[in-house]
Formats: C-alpha cells, sequence, structure tokens
C-alpha cells in the first residue's frame, strides 16, 4: 500500500482520500483551507443529462457512470454515520420565450434519442408539478432521474469520514510538488491546478460563477421540490433546495482569471432571471452571494490520469466536480492499484492535454 498525498480538499481530494483511505493507502491532505474552494459554493446538482449537450457525449456518459455511482457513495457515507443530504427529487426544465421553447425541444430529441427518460409538458402542466412556477413559462421537461446533494453536508461529512478512516490533514499550500514525501502526488487542487504542473498549466483555466443563497420570509411561498432550471435571455439560471429550506440560486459563468469577487451584474442577472421563473423568490431573504472558480478545460472533460513521475491528475472537472466525484475517486483508487484507468473514465486521460500529445510516442 502507498503513502499518498492528495493536494487540495475540495470534492474531489476529500473524495479520493476517503475512499484511497479504505483500500488501506495511507493518506494526507495538503490545503490551507480544505472542505472549501468551488465545492462550498457550487449549487448540488448531479445532473448529466439537463447539463448535456449534443456533441459532448464523452462528458454525458461520464457524468451518468457517476450519476449511477452516487446513490451507493452516499449510503456508504451515511453508514459511517456522515449523511451527505441526497435528493431524489429530479429536475424540471422550464421555456419561457419561443427561443427557449426551441431549446428545449432540442435537448428533449437529443435526450430521447439517447433513450433517457423525459417529460415534455405544456407551462401548465408544469405549474401543476411545481405551483410556485410564472405564468411566463410556455413550456417544461421533466427529468426524473437527476439527483442532487447539499455540497456543504457533504463537504462536512466527507472531511469526517476521511479522517475516521485515518485520513491527515496538513493546513498548507503546496507550491512544488516534487517537494511532497509521498509514493503518489494527486493534484486536486480544482482551478489552482495549473499552478502545480507544468502539463496543467495549458489544460485548466479558471471558470468564474456568481451564486446566491436565499430564504423564504414568512408568509412567502416555499421553494419548489426539485431542482428547476430554465434559460433566460440566453443565460443558464437553475433554483436547488435544500432539504433546511434554503434555495440555492445559480450560477453565472464568465472568464475573469482567478477574480473571486462578487459583481453587481452577476446578482442582478441571476435575481432577474429567477423571477421570471419562480416570482415569489423577489420576496425571499437574501443570505449569501458567492462567486467560485470552476477548474475549465477546453473539451469540457476532467483530467484523471497518470502525469508520470508518480503524479496523478484529479482535476479539470469544470460544472460538475460534485457529480463526478465518485466515478473519479474509483478511478484513482483503480490506479493505485495498478490497474489501467476503466474504459469509462478513458476520455478523461490526461493523454489529451497539449504539452502530453506533443511527447507522446508514435
Ligand atoms: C458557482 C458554481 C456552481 C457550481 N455548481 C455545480 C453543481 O451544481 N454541480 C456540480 O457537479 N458542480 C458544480 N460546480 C462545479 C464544482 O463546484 C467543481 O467542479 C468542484 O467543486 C471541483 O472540485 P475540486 O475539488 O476539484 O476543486 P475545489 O472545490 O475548488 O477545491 C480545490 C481545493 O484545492 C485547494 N488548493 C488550491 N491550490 C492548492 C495548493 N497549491 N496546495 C494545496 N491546496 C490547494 C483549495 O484551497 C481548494 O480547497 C459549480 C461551480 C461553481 C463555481
Amino acid at each position: 500500500m502507498s503513502e499518498l498525498a492528495v493536494v487540495g480538499g475540495g470534492v474531489i481530494g476529500l473524495s479520493v482520500a476517503w475512499r484511497a483511505a479504505g483500500r488501506g493507502h495511507s493518506v494526507t491532505v495538503y490545503d490551507p483551507t480544505p472542505g472549501r474552494g468551488a465545492s462550498w459554493l457550487a449549487g448540488g446538482m448531479l445532473a448529466p443529462v439537463t447539463e448535456a449537450w449534443p456533441g459532448e457525449e464523452d462528458v454525458l456518459s461520464l457524468g451518468e457512470e457517476s450519476l449511477r455511482r452516487w446513490p451507493a457513495f452516499a449510503r456508504e457515507l451515511a453508514e459511517e454515520g456522515f449523511d451527505p443530504g441526497l435528493s431524489e427529487k429530479g429536475t424540471l426544465v422550464v421555456g419561457l420565450d419561443r427561443a427557449d421553447v426551441e431549446h428545449l425541444e432540442i435537448l428533449a430529441g437529443y435526450l430521447t434519442s439517447l433513450g433517457r427518460e423525459v417529460e415534455v409538458l405544456t407551462g401548465r402542466e408544469a405549474r401543476r408539478l411545481e405551483p410556485g412556477v410564472g405564468g411566463s413559462v410556455r413550456s417544461g421537461l421533466s427529468v426524473p432521474g437527476d439527483l442532487a446533494v447539499d455540497n456543504r453536508k457533504l463537504l462536512v461529512s466527507l472531511r469526517k469520514a476521511a479522517e475516521q478512516r485515518g485520513v491527515q490533514f496538513v493546513t498548507e499550500t503546496i507550491v512544488d510538488v516534487e517537494s511532497v514525501d509521498a509514493d503518489v502526488v494527486v493534484i486536486a487542487a480544482g482551478a489552482w491546478s495549473g499552478r502545480l504542473h507544468p502539463a496543467l498549466a495549458g489544460g485548466v483555466r479558471p471558470l468564474k460563477g456568481e451564486i446566491l443563497r436565499l430564504r423564504p420570509r414568512r408568509g412567502c411561498l416555499p421553494p419548489p421540490e426539485r431542482t428547476v432550471r430554465a434559460v433566460v435571455e440566453g443565460r443558464p439560471i437553475y433554483l436547488v433546495p435544500r432539504a433546511d429550506g434554503e434555495l440555492v440560486l445559480g450560477a453565472t459563468q464568465y472568464e475573469a482569471g482567478f477574480d473571486e469577487t462578487v459583481a453587481a451584474r452577476g446578482v442582478r442577472e441571476l435575481l432577474e432571471g429567477a423571477e421570471r421563473v419562480f416570482p415569489s423568490i423577489a420576496e425571499y431573504e437574501l443570505v449569501e452571494m458567492a462567486a467560485g472558480l470552476r477548474a475549465a478545460s477546453v473539451d469540457n472533460l476532467p483530467f484523471i490520469g497518470d502525469l508520470g513521475d508518480g503524479v496523478l491528475a484529479a482535476t479539470g472537472h469544470h460544472r460538475n466536480g460534485l457529480l463526478l466525484a465518485p466515478v473519479t475517486a474509483d478511478a484513482i483508487v483503480a490506479l493505485l492499484a495498478g490497474s489501467e484507468l476503466p474504459p469509462h473514465a478513458e476520455a478523461a486521460h490526461p493523454r489529451r492535454l497539449p504539452s502530453l500529445k506533443s511527447t507522446e510516442r508514435v
């Protein structure tokens, strides 16, 4: 069994650490602020289907593989005493204007062609499912198979479960991976991973997202039961309810380097979009505004696998890091056991990184 160092204690690093410790590896997680990063801010959707788009089949199939693993992943954590707050209520996608309706029709057709379960709804049927949905909603798409998780409960659960399995935490920023004393180092530093390895420097970039948290005040209509998504004037928004009554409203997406400040425009766009979809949100208490950095890659796939010299990548999870945590952790554990990357994770191999591609033998 190896001495494993995991650099980064977001959902990916914690999942890898927890799973690897369960296989008998001696694991240390390095992170100045474990359990924070993008993972702390995320919406919590585990939604490969409603995130899917034609041309991204590899992203969809990796996501579907991970989604299948989620119930067992959550159950294992719960059995160890740490409930991650998994919701199985599904997603309702709604369309407002003609362009949105067309977008939904394309999405429905694409998903049906892939054999996924979807139900196309009229505006009235969408309101029957979620009574708070606004009168301007013209169509809907019910996707019962999508899940959601309370990301903050999940992070606390993973950390405690990892500690219970003997994982050590060092609150340190790693500057040079080569200086880390371990048999294997896993780079799981999210948007900051590019600073830790030259190959990742060209492959992972930060992609900013603002996100809000709200609560119904007295007399307000309660939050929706399931995740509600929409594209409002070309901008995607989502509402993800939490069991404790909180409603997460996300998220903007734009290039701004490592800037994590909240811009007024982002907040305005999210609230304006949400009001069109779920009007009573205007009366809710705004309890948190935040901005996080997704670790984006050019093809929207993560990098999972060998970078050479005892360094493994588990990064670049873009919009889907919570969704992809189980499949990533299992793939890393398989590599640690000396196996190949599982076939469903092949598309995520780091060999497609420009600098590794050019050195690959023909
Ligand atoms: C607004 C927003 C909404 C999102 N919504 C969803 C969603 O609904 N569903 C979904 O699946 N995904 C969502 N995502 C994406 C998801 O949050 C990320 O893909 C996921 O959190 C990535 O996890 P990570 O562990 O790789 O990175 P992070 O959570 O960012 O963690 C990286 C960690 O590495 C640490 N670190 C960085 N550099 C170093 C270093 N040099 N040494 C030591 N430690 C270091 C940081 O402190 C941090 O704790 C969202 C993202 C954003 C920003």
